[in-house]
């Protein structure tokens, strides 16, 4: 089927389809088996806190009017608990929805966006649907931060730096002496959208202020974070953002949708954030299998990237999509890369110690049987 008319703007009209992987449910209708190890959204093992399960509850009785468009509760509460202006907080239908609306607020047809390589999806995605061309830095080849490369792409006429720390889907979180570096040397003009979905995963020796230093750097910036990852609340679809200035929150505001945060994410979120300790266990256990997931795949053999998030980049031995096929019909969820260069680069997420044992033991099976049986002697 085509359009009756060539209505769609090009730059829309070129983008491939966002690779969104399958849910649960999904999964189960199309393979016809269960799936043992969903590894492939970097979903939280433990999900929401219990808090915030009632509180959604609770908000789902008697919601027959709009929620309040401008978050007030929820954005105080971000204000107060990161020490920041709540008129500088906003919050969307996930973090996804702030990036797209920053793009639409910010981007105009030929400007320039410099991002990393591998990135996540949808910081090239978008900003391409906005018609913006985006440059693309590779990481060094031992998975530190590119930053001579990214300074000279990004040093003059550049509306958007946008990448993700610790990054997706590569794992590695940029130093504050290097954040420092950047602020330095990239054009002034240019907005800093810094992705910080992963922030609660990092080791406390790589954790610094990164809105107080680009503040102190007197730039437009914005920190985005999310309550899908170590809250486990990606179903809810609630994420935020932190603004340099008013100003900014407000331009964000205008180009989301007026209700794109719904009550019961709201209310959910709320109690998250006053449940450290569901948050504390969640972070600790997946930093723990972090180190011990990447230890047994290093001993076998696999070139697996430095992570400071709640998954691992590894290389595999042919094309990703490949292993990836291999594992699915095993009932393991994993995401194989599919940006060139990274299509023999997969990523899974770190989850509870069961379900990483289970990816594990049938990652050993799927390369045997992808080696094929030895030959006859
Ligand atoms: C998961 C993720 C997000 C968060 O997306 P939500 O819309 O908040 O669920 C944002 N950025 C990156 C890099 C991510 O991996």
């Amino acid at each position: 089927m085509a359009l009756k008319n060539d209505i769609n703007r090009p730059e829309v009209a070129s983008l491939s389809d966002y690779n969104a992987g399958l849910a649960l449910d999904r999964f189960r209708e199309v393979y016809g088996i269960d799936a043992r190890a969903k590894l492939d959204h970097n979903e939280s093992p433990l999900g929401p806190s219990p808090a915030a399960i009632t509180a959604m509850r609770d908000a789902a009785a008697g919601r027959g009017r709009y929620p309040d468009a401008t978050d007030s509760r929820l954005r105080h509460a971000i204000g107060g608990l990161v020490g920041t202006d709540p008129e500088c907080v906003i919050l969307g239908n996930g973090s996804e929805d702030l990036i797209g609306g920053i793009f639409r607020a910010v981007l105009r047809p030929g400007d320039r966006v410099v991002t990393l390589c591998p990135s996540f999806g949808l910081h090239e995605f978008g900003a391409q649907s906005c018609g913006a061309v985006v440059q693309k830095v590779p990481f060094n080849p031992d998975w530190s931060f590119p930053l001579c490369d990214m300074i000279a792409a990004a040093r003059k006429d550049t509306r958007i730096v946008i990448f993700s720390s610790p990054s997706n889907p590569a794992g590695p979180a940029i130093r504050q002496d290097e954040f420092r570096q950047l602020l330095d040397g990239i054009d002034p003009q240019a907005l800093i959208v810094f992705d910080e979905a992963y922030r609660e995963y990092l080791s406390d020796d790589l954790d610094f202020n990164a809105c107080a230093m680009m503040s102190d750097a007197e730039r437009d910036w914005i920190s985005l974070r999310t309550f899908s990852k170590a809250y486990g609340l990606a179903g809810a679809r609630i994420g935020y953002g932190l603004c340099s200035d008013p100003a900014l929150m407000r331009a964000l505001r205008k180009t989301r949708n007026p209700f794109s945060v719904n009550a019961l994410a709201a209310a959910g979120a709320l109690a998250a954030l006053q449940d450290d300790d569901h948050l504390r266990r969640n972070v600790e256990a997946t930093r723990a299998e972090r180190v011990r997931v990447a230890a047994i795949l290093r001993s076998r053999g696999w070139d697996v990237a430095p992570s400071q998030a709640n998954f691992l980049f590894f290389r595999t031995p042919g094309k990703a999509a490949d292993l990836a096929q291999a594992l699915r019909r095993r009932g393991v969820l994993i995401k194989a890369w599919q940006e060139t260069p990274f299509t023999d680069w997969a990523r899974v997420t770190i989850a509870a110690p069961d379900e990483n044992d289970i990816f594990l033991s049938a990652l050993s099976a799927a390369t045997a049987d992808m080696e094929g049986p030895a030959p006859h002697p």
